[in-house]
């Protein structure tokens, strides 16, 4: 009988690891929720309508079905049986495994504020950057058709809350939408009406990088007309608006990118978490007292030789997986500890500009977005996405257009309050 392993989550850890295991011998099934991998790193260009959806998607079936020993299921796993080693999913199946790994990734984390999620929109899959792309258009919309400048502010006004990369790259994002160049589409808007807030309870935004980066990212962002308020944690987000308490910002475009926690299932293994949720791992990233659980990718608390917590990044979630593979297949003795080789971090900010620190070598400009293009091109999965969003990018740098701006949802016709009161 071959062993059965079995793989929750089809994301950068997941489904690294099937594709490594395929033809290893094993029997794979791959669990997911969702029928897609999905490139999170260019999920906000779809949300800015740089790119559409299936750019940064891609199935996982058609990338897995070719594997003969690779089973894909949709479905939602629902808890785990450690001690008869057993996973239930949420339609009632119940599969057995030899080997288990978790990768079940994250969710937003609103710190215990669940009812602001209502109100500030995050980015997490295709479904929620496609809700984000339609309130920036519809906020156009809506402005474009109200006379009254008190009015219409709130429309043109974006707050994004988070300042770590996602937030400062969404903000770069909108900031070329709203300042630049769709603005020529909405005659009667002056780009100087629109304001873009990057809200940091920080002392600095992205906090992670040298403070010389830091610095150097709010300098790009403030020339591209962002407004980058750092240190000023947000006390309440009610319907159109976000308050510091001593002062607010009156809007219904509210994005928020503070942080992640770990997921339900995550909490379901009643094992020793951090105060995020993430679940720690013996250094070869198996369940304490439970050698054939393994956990990867943002759902692990893993830390390095120094104590410090691996940062929830793709590349660690891909190490971890190519770790687990050596281990599977027989290459690398079980109990060996897992080491995080950083390669280093980039952020992109607007249309080409990033900065970047590798390894200790840190730069910003044009040069940084080059090479951050290349590396995000070089990690999307398949040939015909890495030649689409190539295309796409080309496109864009040279006409400055965006492509992809539907309004598709009717929601706006129901919610049309403001442009009629004016009439
Ligand atoms: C907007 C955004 C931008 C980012 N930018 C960068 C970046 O520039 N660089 C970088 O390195 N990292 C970036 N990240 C982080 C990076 O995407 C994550 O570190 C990485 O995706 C983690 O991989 P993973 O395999 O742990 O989880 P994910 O890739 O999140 O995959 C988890 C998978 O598990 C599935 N799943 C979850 N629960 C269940 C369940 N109960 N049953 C079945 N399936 C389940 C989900 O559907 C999902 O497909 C970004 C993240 C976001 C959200």
């Amino acid at each position: 009988m071959k062993e059965h392993v079995i793989i929750v989550g089809g994301g950068f850890g997941g489904l690294t690891l099937a594709r490594r295991l395929a033809h290893s011998g094993l029997k794979i099934t791959l669990i997911d929720k969702s029928n897609h991998h999905l490139f999170q790193p260019l999920l906000y260009q779809v949300a800015s309508a740089a790119l559409s959806p299936g750019d940064v998607a891609e199935p996982i079936r058609s990338v897995l079905g070719r594997y003969r020993n690779v089973d894909v299921l949709l479905a939602e796993v629902t808890k785990v049986d450690k001690e008869h080693k057993k996973v239930y999913l949420k339609n009632g199946r119940e599969l057995s495994f030899d080997k288990l790994i978790l990768a079940p990734g994250t969710v937003y984390n609103y710190f215990g504020n669940e009812e602001w999620k209502q109100y500030a929109y995050s980015l997490k899959s295709i479904a929620d950057a496609i809700q984000i792309r339609e309130r920036i258009f519809l906020s156009l919309e809506k402005a474009e058709q109200i006379n009254e400048p008190a009015l219409r502010e709130p429309w043109l006004t974006f707050v994004i809350v988070g300042g770590g990369p996602t937030g400062v790259e969404m903000a770069g994002a909108i900031a070329e939408i709203a300042k630049r160049n769709m603005m020529r589409d909405y005659k009667r808007i002056s780009k100087n009406e629109t304001r873009i807030f990057l809200v940091e309870a920080e002392s600095r935004i992205l906090s992670q990088y040298p403070e010389h980066l830091s610095e150097k990212a709010r300098e790009i962002l403030e020339d591209m007309g962002v407004s980058v308020l750092a240190g000023t944690p947000v006390k309440n987000i009610v319907k159109d608006r976000v308050d510091f308490g001593k002062s607010s910002i009156h809007t219904p475009n509210i994005i928020w990118a503070a942080g992640v926690k770990g997921v339900s299932l995550a909490d379901s293994l009643e094992v020793e978490q951090d105060s995020s949720g993430r679940v720690y791992t013996e250094p070869d990233l198996s369940l304490p007292g439970h050698p054939d659980i393994f956990v990867i990718g943002d759902a692990a608390l893993v830390r390095d030789e120094e104590g410090n917590a691996l940062p929830a990044l793709a590349p660690v979630a891909i190490q971890q997986a190519e770790f687990l593979v050596k281990y599977l297949t027989g290459k690398k003795e079980k109990g060996s500890r897992f080491t995080y080789l950083d390669k280093g971090n980039m952020a992109t900010i607007g249309r080409a500009k990033a900065v970047a620190d590798i390894r200790g070598l840190t730069f910003s400009g044009f040069f940084a977005w080059l090479l951050w293009s290349f590396i995000h091109i070089l990690f999307l999965i398949g040939f015909r996405n890495r030649f689409r969003v190539f295309m796409e990018w080309i496109w864009h740098y040279f006409t400055f257009k965006r492509g992809v701006r539907l309004i598709t949802g009717k929601n706006y016709l129901k919610e049309d309050t403001l442009v009629h009161a004016e009439k």
